[in-house]
């Protein structure tokens, strides 16, 4: 590298929109991100998928391969979940996020994703990292539960690097003392992030507070501090969630952090 970083605001001081099946991120509009954690069956997924299309999503979320801390727990419907997302998208026509955990599976989950996640615990996964900044699909990168931001930026310089600039960061809470939160949601990330990158920046309210009740509360707090949208785990029935469930919102309780996020939208200047 000679000079200024790729992912540098420097490089490209107007700021990047990053397009995502139809949906912009980084402009004036924020995209809302929001689905379940994990993909379970068809009629949890498509359910979910078309209430959070009416309450104004722009993608729909859902994880096929699940990095689970319990070898024991469900890890996702792998190959199966991805038919069920293909089947989503027929069904609603909206895009479709979903985490790569090997560079094995790029192939096949590039046949249904228009964005790739790199989840928490591979942010630091420098092959999987190069093998993402080589292909030509956006990615969600996820900042690691330990990573100062000077890392995370890193992180997000070697992909640009491979020749994607195709990305868009996501804080999502980190490991502090704190422990009566799943996590310590960093909103100062949202801040620091967009003065020093170009890149857009949005926000995990769900795994960043572990609670479904606080999920409201941190997004509006993300949309005033100045996210370029928000990732957001919603099941049709949180209760029966074989993942996550404890900090899913049910679909009206999401229909009402979209009203309440647009008011803050529309506050700071922006839309939603
Ligand atoms: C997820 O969004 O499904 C997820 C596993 O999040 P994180 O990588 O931030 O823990
Ligand atoms: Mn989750």
């Amino acid at each position: 590298m000679n000079g200024i970083p790729l992912t540098a605001r420097e490089s490209r001081p107007d700021g990047t929109v990053v397009s995502v099946a139809g949906a912009q991120f980084g402009g004036k509009r924020l995209g809302v991100i929001a689905g379940p954690c994990a993909v379970e069956d068809e009629q949890q997924l498509v359910e979910t998928a078309k209430m959070v299309k009416a309450a104004g999503a722009v993608l729909l979320r859902g994880g096929a391969y699940k990095p689970r801390t319990s070898p024991y727990q469900f890890q996702g419907l792998k190959e199966d979940g991805l038919k069920l997302l293909a089947l989503a998208k027929a069904e609603t026509g909206l895009g479709i996020v979903t985490e790569v955990m090997d560079a094995r599976h790029l192939e096949k989950i590039a046949e249904v994703a228009d964005m790739f996640q790199v989840g928490s615990r591979n942010m630091q996964n420098f092959t999987l990292l190069d093998e993402v900044g080589r292909l030509s699909k956006p990615v969600l990168l996820k900042r690691g539960m330990m990573a100062t931001l000077e890392e995370y930026l890193m992180a997000a310089e070697r992909v640009a690097a491979g020749g994607n600039r195709e990305i868009i960061l996501c804080e999502r809470g980190i490991r502090t003392f704190e422990v009566a939160t799943r996590n310590t949601l960093d909103l100062n990330a949202v801040a620091f992030l967009k003065r020093r990158t170009h890149l857009p920046v949005i926000v995990d309210p769900s795994h960043g507070t572990g609670h479904w009740w606080m999920v409201p509360h941190m997004s509006r707090g993300a949309v005033a501090v100045g996210a370029d949208g928000l990732i957001v785990e919603v099941h049709y029935r949180p209760e029966t969630a074989l993942c996550d469930g404890f900090q899913s919102l049910n679909p009206a309780t999401f229909e009402r952090l979209m009203r309440e996020c647009r008011a803050v939208a529309e506050a700071v200047g922006r839309e939603m």
